[in-house]
């Protein structure tokens, strides 16, 4: 589904109220200006080994990545992402850190977007170089700042601690060089690993300025306790209507982060993502095999990409409330169950014909 059909289909469904931000092209993805938030992650090859850096990227974009983001650490990398993007055709983004030149060359091998913070860079005249370059192109700059790299003197007035007011102070001491030179293609991020000071950083930004926000918390973790990490620190921020585009970082493989990035927005009903399952836990009353029958449904839905929502549940307490509501549902009973569709019970059926009938109903729909 493309970008714009995904904004028609959110906004009918969304009830989370956005923050209105300015809108900001990172090659053909828009962020921010009301856009479907944009998945992002980050691949972990060495940029400049261009087969395995375009490999991942492709696996990125079949799971759903929109953007992708490198790391360019050296000339080689920022001589590899012409080559990257003849073979990937997805919005690239330059992480870079320190070094202007890197960003010179990066811009005039074709990079959509720079992640670099220009009071880190040295002189004015640095950062008025790579201003003369992304501004003609429109290249968006990312801010990012991250907790752990405070410089002292905020730290300081901040009790000698990365704080969320710290981080706040930080990004927009950055944002204001740009601001001087009149760029204001920028996009903020200010990351950490304490999820409420992220969070808070993030809704004190929010209030401050009209940038796009890029969220994420950093260094989250391993698959399943980054997951949860990032969600909570994520998901809050994306259900006080803040945040433009995402990116989750696992300790994994990247393709992991897409995933986890589309649970949360398809939870929050940011995004379309396929079928949004709703499953009983089970319990006592459970009277079929309700995790195994799960188990098969969702195996035989798995390249199934229609916006539905299907109920799974086990009994005739909860089960007929939730399936009713729900596009496609059963409820269970004593070896059968009650099939819905769009809120009418449509028939009787037996506990081994529930897969099957299932998915020849949602086949149908
Ligand atoms: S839906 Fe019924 S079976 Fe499932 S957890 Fe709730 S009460 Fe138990």
């Amino acid at each position: 589904m493309n970008q714009m059909n995904q904004m028609n289909q959110v906004n009918q469904m969304d009830q989370i109220v956005r923050r209105q931000s300015r809108r900001i092209m990172v090659g053909d993805v828009q962020i921010g200006g009301g856009a479907p938030i944009a998945v992002q992650s980050m691949t972990n090859t060495l940029t400049k080994d261009v087969n395995s850096t375009v490999e991942q990227i492709l696996r990125l974009k079949e799971a759903g990545c929109e953007i992708i983001r490198v790391a360019v650490a050296d000339s080689e990398d920022a001589d590899a992402i012409k080559d990257i993007k003849r073979q990937v055709h997805m919005p690239m983004v330059a992480d870079i850190h320190f070094d202007y030149r890197l960003a010179l060359k990066a811009i005039e091998n074709g990079i959509d977007k720079l992640r670099i913070n220009p009071g880190n860079i040295g002189s004015m005249d640095r950062v008025q170089k790579i201003v003369a370059a992304a501004k003609p192109r429109n290249i968006p700059i990312r801010i990012g700042v991250n907790a752990g790299s405070i410089h002292k003197e905020i730290l300081k007035k901040y009790g000698g601690k990365p704080t969320s007011e710290g981080m706040v102070e930080s990004a927009l001491e950055h944002v204001r060089i740009l601001e001087d030179l009149n760029y204001g293609n920028i996009v903020i991020s200010m990351k950490g690993t304490d999820i409420k000071m992220t969070i808070d950083a993030y809704r004190s930004m929010a209030e401050k300025v009209d940038y796009p926000l890029h969220l994420g918390i950093t260094h989250a973790g391993t698959l399943f306790e980054g997951s949860i990490r990032s969600a909570i620190g994520v998901g809050s921020l994306l259900a006080d209507g803040i945040g433009d585009t995402i990116r989750i970082s696992l300790t994994d493989d990247p393709v992991e982060e897409v995933k986890v990035a589309k649970e949360i927005l398809k939870s929050l009903n940011l995004r379309n993502y396929g079928i949004n399952y709703i499953t009983c836990p089970t319990c006592g009353r459970t009277q079929i095999q309700l995790i195994e029958l799960s188990k098969k449904i969702q195996e035989g839905l798995k390249d199934v990409n229609k916006p539905i929502t299907v109920a799974i549940m086990g009994c005739a307490v909860n089960g007929p409330g939730e399936a009713r509501q729900s596009d496609i549902g059963i409820a269970g009973g004593v070896g059968e169950a009650l099939l819905f569709k769009k809120g009418e019970i449509i028939r009787k059926i037996k506990e081994e014909e529930i897969v099957q009938t299932l998915l020849d109903e949602i086949e149908k729909m």
